[in-house]
């Protein structure tokens, strides 16, 4: 098997460093993807630094990848080299159970294959995933996606997963012109939630902890921006919101978001932080019917809708381009809300 270039980390104390791994010889149906741009979400510091409980190492992380098809399996009907694809937080999934037939793959009763951290079939399970951090990557054509000519393609990166992530709770409650919507947290998930609110013809309410990210989120979409340690601004709230998204990568108290909902209104956490939430006051949810809810990634069909309209709205992510030697400083920067608004890896500073 053909050695490839990344970087990985070997424990959960250790940073991240140069590191060779094996990429498998394409199978008939698979595409091999030299990787040009890979974003650094913060779900790969969780997992880098083993605040999930579940990592393998050595773990090489990344699932925004866009790059450039060098090879296909005799069987790939839709690729062919030279073309520009993508690949998300997906590799494969059981493809039969109902969740799959259903292009939810994200869900699949036998448990998706995440791109990093999941066992490798390929391998018979003895190894497991390796993400973007890398340069080349090896996928089923099922599992590839295409990015639309017109988006620069490291900007695109990041709608790989901070762009389905929140494309796919604002479809599924079905936010539109009408709504009014609340976006807690402006990082990676929260811009791209913004951009894309605003896209679908919301009214929508940026919350932030950030006095400096207020005009920025205005640029993004936001028709209002709250300060949500401002307990005045945050009261006259009540009851007021259709829909919240909260994407914020920490602990926090639920309870002064769920108030803001009208009856019938849900908040829905795509934010995954180590540690839990504080319960919220059961009162707030039942004296107006209100539902607090999850939702994970989104499927390979749904992921590939939110890229076209990426492409037909021109929506890309605002991202900082680094040299993968300064990703342990983007980690750091990244804890502390330091990024405009998502960090991307150039891959081409593998080589060097
Ligand atoms: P990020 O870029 O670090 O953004 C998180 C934002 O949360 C920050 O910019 C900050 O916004 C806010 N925040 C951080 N600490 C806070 C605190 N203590 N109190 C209140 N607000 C705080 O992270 P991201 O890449 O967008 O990811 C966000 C979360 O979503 C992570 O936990 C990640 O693992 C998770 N995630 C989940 C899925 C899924 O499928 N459900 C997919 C991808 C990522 P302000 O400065 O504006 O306050
Ligand atoms: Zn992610
Ligand atoms: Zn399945």
């Amino acid at each position: 098997m053909p050695a490839s270039r990344a970087y990985a980390a070997q424990s959960a104390t250790s940073p991240l460093a140069p590191h060779t791994i094996n990429r498998r010889e394409p199978t008939p149906t698979d595409v091999d993807i030299e990787i040009l741009y890979c974003g650094i979400c913060h779900s790969d510091l969780h997992q880098v630094r083993n605040e999930w409980k579940n990592t393998v190492y050595p773990c090489v992380p990344g699932h925004e990848i866009v790059g450039r098809v060098t090879r296909v399996g005799s069987a790939v009907k839709n690729f062919k080299p030279g073309d520009l694809a993508a690949v998300g937080c997906l590799v494969d999934s059981c493809r039969e159970c109902p969740e799959c037939r259903e292009g939810l793959e994200q869900y699949c009763q036998a448990g998706p294959v995440f791109t990093y951290n999941a066992p490798d079939k390929h391998t018979g399970g003895k190894d497991h995933t390796y993400g973007g951090y890398s340069d080349r990557i090896v996928v089923d054509e099922k599992f590839t996606l295409r990015v639309p000519e017109n988006l620069d393609p490291a900007a695109a990166a990041p709608l790989l997963c901070a762009g389905i992530t929140t494309y796919s709770p604002l479809r599924h409650w079905k936010v539109g012109k009408g709504s009014r919507v609340g976006i807690v947290g402006l990082g990676g998930l929260g811009h791209m939630a913004l951009k894309l609110s605003h896209a679908m013809g919301a009214h929508t309410v940026l919350f932030t902890t950030s006095p400096g990210k207020i005009e920025d989120a205005k640029r993004l979409g936001a028709d209002e921006v709250i300060l949500s340690r401002d307990e005045g601004a945050m009261a006259a709230q009540a009851a007021s919101f259709d829909f919240i998204l909260n994407t914020v990568a920490a602990p926090h108290n639920l309870d002064v978001f769920l108030n803001m909902l009208k009856r019938d209104g849900t908040m829905c956490l795509v934010g995954a932080p180590e540690h839990p939430h504080p319960s919220p006051n059961v009162f707030n949810l039942l004296m107006r019917r209100r539902s607090l809810a999850g939702s994970l990634i989104g499927g390979l069909r749904e992921t590939q809708e939110m890229l076209d309209f990426c492409g037909e709205h021109n929506i890309v992510s605002d991202i900082e381009l680094i040299p993968i030697q300064k990703v342990n400083e983007a980690y750091e920067r990244l804890l502390r809300s330091d990024v405009k608004y998502r960090f991307v890896i150039d891959m081409a500073s593998l080589k060097e």
